[in-house]
């Protein structure tokens, strides 16, 4: 037994020190990838959470779907799913988890970072205050965890600050801002005013199950019962749950910081008001046998601080696709604000303007300008309140954070501080080093000497020639008009048999369209158009263009929409190609065509989206000659998902067992081997909630074996389903041929490959 006499004066806490190379306050998505990209680095880190589990919005406790520049597919980003740990995450959660089961992803998240020897975690640890070394530096951060009682002195010479609010950025000084600008600081156009308002507010969600039986509900006395009023609750909806619950919003005209319990205990009043309503008012009969399932405990936090780096993203970099030299991540999600009076207000719950393509994020809004170890993460980078209006989706926070555990890495192995990496020599080595972690920056390749794939002869046992997908698919009504994506190095497209059937005579509308940049799927310039008088019944028609492609990039074959016309699809699934239509996604857009005001800055254009598999064939079609695009030096060529053209190597979908042989003039010692496959860029793979009809992409490769010049296996893999296999061979090998041979997984999808690199060391 132990006993403790009175004391004069005070306890004092069990308190912990830990030093590390790097503190990071705040376990959500952006935290955790930060944590772990800087782990797998070799940097020692520390990670508080103030809560049980990791994943911040995105966390079984709130139950957000993370996503990013795919936008649900709603917009014209195609292949933008961001790269690197977030899309290992993802990608697993599609594997374990495709019905979308919150509680699955917070095990993936623990267990990701469970792996890491470099990671200290502290959940339920909140950081409270810290120690500052000088005026602009910080020195440890003080923390307490109330479920073990101990508080925590945390040292390290770098600090990321991903907590969502900035505690370490505001408690250490750092210069923030709550709030809109005005469209002139920034020359914003869509910067909103007090009306609308100025702040994002908090949402609550809940689920509910049919229990089979009737159940009754009495709603306890702090609910909302006259929430039938509010005009948004008019368009609720019995089958709307979760994340489609997110125009539930409360508290942009608050402090969103220091008011957030009292913003919570709204939410409260408003959710269980509504299930009040739904259960008791008589207008939802088809309620009798719900049930409450779950109300979230911890409400959902759009907006507070955002703090000031050396840059801050704005408008103009979103909409124009600004390039910047320090380039390390990119966005692709809209321009999206909320009014400020939520869902007590009259105002749709949203505004969303796109741009035309995906944007790049530059490192210098990454760390804050005024305290030289404090690195910003998460929703909280230097933006402003509308650029952070598209930044602030949890898949596109992640993305940044891995750039700042890198640059975390760059730092500690060379001594530096987060603002002396901008110069061009350390943001290039960033950039390379990202890039071959899996991380995407737009119009960046990997261009590494070191790869010694590089130097050698490589052979492969087939390419698969674009130049025809047989006509066995599903007929496609023309009911939105429809478009093939071709990829075209420069030149001519051959000329194109497409099968037709038709109700009656009639006229199909043809026309060839791209892009004014060749790196974005927005067909905004029309190159030619044409006619074809199709007859009654099932036909083929060949058509050809005129036009000449300069650059590299996707034509469009746009069929215009006819309703009494159906096209043949093929049931050919290849990688890099794709079909499109003029049509929208009602969670990211109002119609096919966004036409904003013509004083806000933002473009008018129309969304080609396509649709999520079992759907989304290709058209079907013959060219009169194959296009040489998809080659094996696209393995080579540093760029590990389509951009401007598939940037892969496929196989024929004849070749059962392709090969790829790599050789060399004189033998090598190999360590190190990355392969890069297709895990579907494209598919925005949503976390929760929705869920998806495969738990497997069908381009990714499952199984594959690699040979040494004696013909020895030196490494295989029979269960892969991720994008990137990063090979530490346990003994260097010495050869002068590494074949890599590949089994195809399905009949309708020849393999594919984005990428192979291989080192001497790791
Ligand atoms: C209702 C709603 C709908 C949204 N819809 C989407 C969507 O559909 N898809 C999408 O991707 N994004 C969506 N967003 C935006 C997105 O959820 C946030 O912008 C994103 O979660 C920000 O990521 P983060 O890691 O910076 O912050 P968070 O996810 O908030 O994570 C921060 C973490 O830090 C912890 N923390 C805070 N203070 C401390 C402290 N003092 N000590 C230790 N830990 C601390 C918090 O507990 C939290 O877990 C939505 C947001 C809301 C609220």
């Amino acid at each position: 037994m132990k006993k403790e006499d009175f004391i004069v004066g005070k306890r004092a806490l069990k308190l912990e020190n830990i030093a590390s190379d790097m503190v990071i306050v705040g376990g959500g998505l952006a935290g955790t990838c930060c944590a772990i990209t800087a782990a797998r680095l070799g940097v020692k880190v520390t990670l508080i959470q103030d809560r049980p589990v990791l994943g911040g919005n995105g966390s079984s406790e709130v139950r957000l779907w993370i996503l990013g520049a795919t936008s649900h597919m709603g917009n014209n980003n195609r292949w933008a799913r961001e790269g690197g740990v977030v899309d290992e995450i993802l990608v697993e959660n599609l594997y374990r988890n495709p019905e979308g089961n919150p509680l699955i992803l917070d095990t993936i998240l623990i267990e990701k970072i469970s792996l890491e020897p470099n990671i200290r975690l502290l959940l339920n640890t909140a950081a409270y205050d810290l120690n500052k070394k000088e005026d602009d530096q910080i020195e440890s951060v003080l923390a307490f965890c109330s479920q073990n009682s101990t508080s925590y002195r945390l040292e390290a010479p770098l600090f990321v600050d991903s907590s969502g609010d900035g505690i370490l950025g505001f408690l250490a000084g750092a210069a923030f801002r709550i709030g809109a600008e005005s469209k002139d600081e920034f020359d914003e156009g869509f910067a909103p005013d007090q009306t609308y308002g100025e702040l994002l507010g908090h949402s609550i969600y809940f689920y509910s199950k049919d229990t089979g039986k009737p159940v009754r509900y009495i709603p306890p006395s702090y609910a909302n019962t006259e929430i039938s009023k509010l005009p948004r609750f008019r368009s609720f909806n019995l089958k709307e749950h979760g994340c489609s619950l997110w125009w539930v919003e409360y508290g942009g005209r608050k402090d969103t910081i220091h008011d957030s319990e009292e913003i919570k205990w709204e939410l409260w009043r408003i959710v269980y008001g509504i299930w009040d309503h739904i259960k008791n008012s008589g207008e939802y009969p088809d309620s009798g046998n719900l049930t409450l399932e779950w109300v979230g405990t911890i409400p959902g936090k759009r907006e507070s601080r955002r703090f000031e780096g050396d840059y801050m993203l704005t408008q103009r970099d979103v909409v124009e696709q600004r390039r910047h030299p320090d380039a390390v991540s990119f966005g692709g999600w809209a321009l999206d604000l909320h009014p400020a009076d939520g869902v007590y207000g009259d105002k749709p719950g949203c505004t969303q303007w796109h741009s035309k393509g995906v944007y790049q994020i530059p490192y210098r809004t990454m760390y804050s300008k005024n305290i030289k170890n404090l690195f910003l993460g998460g929703r909280l980078i230097s933006a402003s309140h509308v650029a952070f209006g598209s930044s602030r989706v949890m898949a596109t926070c992640a993305h940044n954070t891995q750039a700042v555990a890198v640059a975390a890495s760059l730092c500690i192995q060379n001594n530096l501080l987060p603002s002396q990496l901008t110069n061009k020599k350390w943001m290039g080595v960033l950039q390379q080093k990202l890039i071959k972690a899996g991380q995407y920056i737009p119009n960046h390749s990997l261009l590494d000497e070191e790869d010694l794939v590089q130097k050698a002869i490589m052979n492969v046992s087939s390419e698969f020639q674009l130049e025809s997908l047989p006509f066995d698919g599903y007929w496609q009504k023309l009911e939105f008009s429809m478009a093939q994506m071709i990829p075209i190095l420069d030149g001519k497209i051959p000329s194109i048999q497409i099968k037709v059937k038709a109700e009656k005579s009639t006229v199909l509308y043809i026309s060839l369209q791209i892009s004014q940049k060749p790196e974005n799927f927005t067909p905004e310039v029309i190159l030619e158009k044409q006619e074809i008088h199709i007859t009654g019944g099932e036909s083929s028609y060949t058509f050809s263009f005129s036009s000449e492609i300069k650059d590299t990039q996707y034509v469009f074959v746009t069929l215009q929409s006819n309703d009494d016309l159906q096209v043949q699809c093929s049931k050919l699934r290849v990688t890099g190609l794709l079909t499109v239509f003029n049509k929208f996604n009602k969670s990211v857009a109002t119609s096919s065509k966004q036409e904003p005001p013509n004083d806000i800055g933002i473009d008018a254009f129309e969304f080609w989206v396509p649709e999520r598999r079992p759907f989304g064939q290709n058209l079907a079609f013959n060219l009169s000659e194959p296009l040489r695009i998809i080659t094996k030096e696209n393995l080579r060529n540093g760029f590990f998902r389509p951009t401007n053209q598939p940037n892969a190597w496929i196989a024929d979908i004849s070749d059962t067992n392709p090969t790829v042989q790599l050789s060399w003039p004189k033998e090598q010692e190999i360590s190190h081997i990355n392969l890069y496959f297709d895990t579907d860029s494209d598919h925005p793979m949503e976390s929760t909630l929705m869920g998806h009809p495969e738990s497997e992409i069908p381009f990714c490769v499952k199984s594959f074996r690699i040979k040494d010049d004696s013909g020895k296996v030196i490494h295989s893999e029979n269960q892969n389903h991720q994008s990137i296999q990063s090979i530490n061979l346990r003994k260097p090998i010495k050869t002068r041929t590494l074949s890599i041979e590949f089994e195809k997984k399905l009949d309708n999808v020849p393999v594919s490959l984005f990428g192979i690199t291989c080192y001497h060391k790791p």
